[in-house]
């Protein structure tokens, strides 16, 4: 394709565009291997995950999970009053996770490694040209010798509904700055991101309705989300299910959405009733999912079509061309901060001539940090199914383990394991319980390694754990 370089460019080795967790990862290593890197961040330094996502989130899951197990003192060790009380959570966020959203101590970390902080807005002008548009309006460009790294992540997507534009919502962005906890909330999601702040603002005494879609966590195994809509109505909180948003409108006295429920699923459109309804709350929280960055980005000045939807096919090193990377939730193997740094890792050992690797997407680990934890890796039994696999289903309630019999309050869990008949191998589990996401670490080593299930079977497992109830999962392979 035609490209003209611009004049006044600025030669240097790598362009990183977005300093999430794998752009500021990439910069930071080639910067400390001696390449002149220059890293161009729009906001913060470090992404959504320090300021607006993980970080902040499990900071409030950790302080409404000390509620809950303040509340199971009743019956396991005597009598415990609960006060919820937000500041301190909101004062955590603020100041220890946080900086008040400021990112000084993110940049030190990169310019101490000898990289270059541009702060602007980065998009390609050629295929390994970058153009940087400051705040102030003046531009900058820059060619990469070897290598332009992309890495703009998302942001949250704010569905079309009448009224919703101008009001005073939430997205995660509002909802880990809040000061204190509303009085009551309605959550409009049914993901990781809803489930998680839905939990934890009711924890904190707020009236929490959820108003998703479909079911809860309806990408991992069914079981998942039934077992937290469980828990959810034994902790109050409403659960409408498959349930559209029509109308939103604010005023003083705060929100008011309407509602209708979806026609069941397998009828059509046509055939149910849709009952309209509204609900009142103060707060609103738009949990819907997440839209991409990389549409602004310029990808066809460097000859990369992109329908603004589906990411651009990536190679093993996660080439989208020859020197033209792409890491993180925009590239789509998982919006996860673990995936971003899992590919910065390759990546950057591709750069430096390193074999770190390709990329394989076969064990991706998940974890909704819900009370309980519910982690997934691998196929669902669904997903094994529709790949065509053979397979064979086990499946242990925690509650039946002799860890989770223990326990007691709080033991809701289960441990789903899917193997692939014909190879042998564990294709696919789902650790839900007390610390399901730890748990979750060893199936997700049998699926990363393609563990025979025989292997696993034959393994000694510690007494009297939680991860003790994969084995009899196991068993129901059989
Ligand atoms: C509430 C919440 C909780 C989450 N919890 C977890 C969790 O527990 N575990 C987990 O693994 N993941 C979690 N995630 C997901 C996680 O935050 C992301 O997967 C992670 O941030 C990785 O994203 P990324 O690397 O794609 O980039 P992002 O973190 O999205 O960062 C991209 C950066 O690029 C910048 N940028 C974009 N376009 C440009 C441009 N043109 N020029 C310059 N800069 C640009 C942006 O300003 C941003 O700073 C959570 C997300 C949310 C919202």
């Amino acid at each position: 394709m035609a490209f003209s370089a611009a004049p006044g460019a600025e030669d240097v080795d790598v362009v990183v565009v977005g300093m999430g967790p794998g752009g500021e990862y990439v910069a930071g290593e080639l910067a400390a291997a001696g390449l002149s890197v220059v890293g161009v961040e729009a906001r913060l330094v470090g992404g959504e995950c320090p300021y607006y996502g993980c970080v902040p989130s499990k900071m409030m899951i950790r302080a409404g999970n000390a509620l809950a197990e303040a509340r199971r003192v009743p019956g396991l060790a005597g009598r415990a009053e609960v006060h919820p009380d937000f500041a301190p959570v909101a004062v955590r966020i603020r100041d220890e996770a946080t900086d008040d959203w400021d990112d000084a101590a993110a940049v030190k970390r990169f310019t101490d490694k000898g990289g270059r902080l541009v702060r602007g807005t980065g998009r390609l002008t050629g295929p390994r040209q970058v153009t940087v548009t400051r705040r102030d309006g003046v531009e900058s460009t820059f060619r990469a010798r070897r290598a332009v790294v992309l890495n703009p992540g998302t942001n949250p997507s704010i569905p079309s509904v009448p009224g919703l534009a101008g009001t005073p919502f939430w997205t995660n962005r509002e909802a880990v700055q809040a000061r204190h906890a509303p009085a009551s909330l309605i959550v409009h999601g049914g993901g990781a991101i809803a489930v998680e702040l839905a939990q934890v603002f009711a924890r904190f005494g707020t009236k929490v309705t959820v108003v998703a879609r479909s079911a809860l966590l309806s990408s991992d195994e069914p079981e998942a989300g039934k077992l937290l809509a469980r828990v959810f109505e034994e902790e109050g909180i409403d659960v409408l299910g498959n349930t559209d948003v029509t109308a939103v409108s604010h005023d003083a006295t705060g929100f008011t959405v309407g509602l209708a429920s979806r026609p069941a699923p397998g009828t059509s459109p046509d055939d149910g009733v849709r009952h309209p309804f509204e609900l009142q709350a103060e707060a609103l929280l738009l949990a819907t999912g997440r839209t991409s960055a990389l549409g602004a980005l310029g990808l066809a000045s460097a000859g990369i079509p992109y329908d603004g939807r589906t990411p651009p096919p990536v190679d093993g090193h996660l080439q989208l061309a020859d020197g033209l990377y792409l890491v993180g939730d925009a590239a789509g193997g998982g919006a996860f901060t673990h995936m971003s740094m899992y590919q910065g890792n390759i990546v950057t050992g591709h750069i430096l001539g390193q074999d770190r690797g390709r990329t394989e997407g076969h064990a991706v680990p998940h974890v909704s940090f819900s009370d309980p934890e519910i982690g997934g890796v691998g196929l669902t039994e669904k997903a094994a199914r529709a790949a065509g696999l053979s397979v064979r289903v086990g499946y242990t309630a925690m509650a039946d383990s002799t860890r989770g019999w223990i326990h007691g309050p709080g033991n809701s869990g289960f441990i789903k394991v899917i193997q692939d008949a014909d190879t042998g191998a564990l294709v696919g589990a789902t650790s839900a319980g007390p610390h399901g996401g730890e748990v979750l670490a060893m199936l997700t080593l049998a699926v990363h390694a393609r563990l025979p299930v025989a292997t696993l079977k034959t393994m000694i497992y510690a007494y009297p754990t939680f991860h003790r109830a994969v084995a009899a999962a196991l068993q129901g392979l059989d």
